[in-house]
């Protein structure tokens, strides 16, 4: 069994890290990752916490059980405004409770999530504060601006105070690779942190062909049936005035040329259906 809360400290000086996933309870290969990688590992320099971020969702293999565990990290009041004041009951506001005096104990955290959707492809999310530590992530694509269009998450907490956030989207989850993604990027980040051979940092590999994308939309349902047109896959490219789904009667479409990102059918009004961006 998996300790939900590892510290490992070196003795030595160094950095201060978080590896974090699980946060989506069903989100398996970050948890396996961190099963395989934690069995051997000796750390050289600083101390790294292994956090498992929703202990509860994880043993029920679900998403979440109460809330969305990743939207949180926002202000209180700000919570409340969105979901009312029963938000405070929930096991997963109480738990981003938790996290956040873990959070303040390090100064950067890499989050780990894959997904649900079977195309799906690994990207990178942050912002201009993580791009250096990206070119050493196994992933080719970043995109930023989470923080504005969608607060709330690990990330989002993570820069407000001034720190860094840093979210690995492995891909699938039935996609064994995406396992692969997880554990090589957990491990390249260690090293790049030095808290494993650090004399081998000059090996790891930079990713020269990385492309960046910038949020600029999050679509809200405003009736019980919302219905993509087809389903999209991650980042594939729109033009202006393609239709993406219905919302109930009305048609939606997209405002500009753009690329689309976590489409979903959704059935309740207020639920999040897709986001927009550009690419760089
Ligand atoms: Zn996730």
């Amino acid at each position: 069994m998996i300790q939900e809360v590892l510290k490992l400290d070196s003795g030595n000086k160094g950095a201060k890290s978080m590896i974090l996933y699980g946060v989506h309870g069903n989100e398996i290969s970050g948890i396996s990752a961190v099963q395989k990688i934690i069995k051997n590992l000796k750390i050289q320099s600083g101390l790294v916490y292994f956090v498992m971020g929703n202990p509860r969702a994880v043993a029920q293999n679900v998403r979440f059980t109460e809330a969305n565990l990743n939207r949180m990290f926002e202000d209180k009041n700000i919570l409340i405004q969105k979901y009312s004041e029963k938000v405070l009951n929930t096991y997963e506001f109480q738990r981003a409770k938790f996290l956040k005096t873990l959070f303040k104990e390090v100064d950067i955290l890499l989050d780990i999530h894959d997904s649900s959707i079977t195309e799906s492809q690994p990207f990178i999310i942050c912002e201009k504060n993580g791009f250096e530590i990206a070119k050493y992530l196994p992933v080719n694509k970043i995109v930023s601006g989470f923080d504005s269009i969608e607060p709330g998450g690990t990330d989002y907490f993570m820069n407000k105070i001034g720190k860094t956030g840093i979210c690995l989207e492995c891909g699938y989850f039935g996609n064994p690779n995406s396992q692969k993604i997880a554990e090589q990027g957990i491990l390249n980040f260690l090293q790049y942190r030095q808290h494993l051979n650090p004399n081998n940092l000059n090996q790891l590999t930079i990713q020269n062909t990385q492309k960046r994308y910038q949020l600029s939309l999050k679509y809200y349902t405003k009736t019980n049936n919302f219905k993509l047109i087809k389903s999209f896959k991650d980042f594939e490219k729109l033009k202006k005035n393609q239709l993406i789904g219905l919302d109930g009667k009305d048609q939606v479409m997209a405002p500009d040329d753009c690329f689309i990102l976590f489409a979903h059918n959704r059935k309740q009004a207020g639920s999040e259906a897709f986001l927009l961006g550009k690419s760089e």
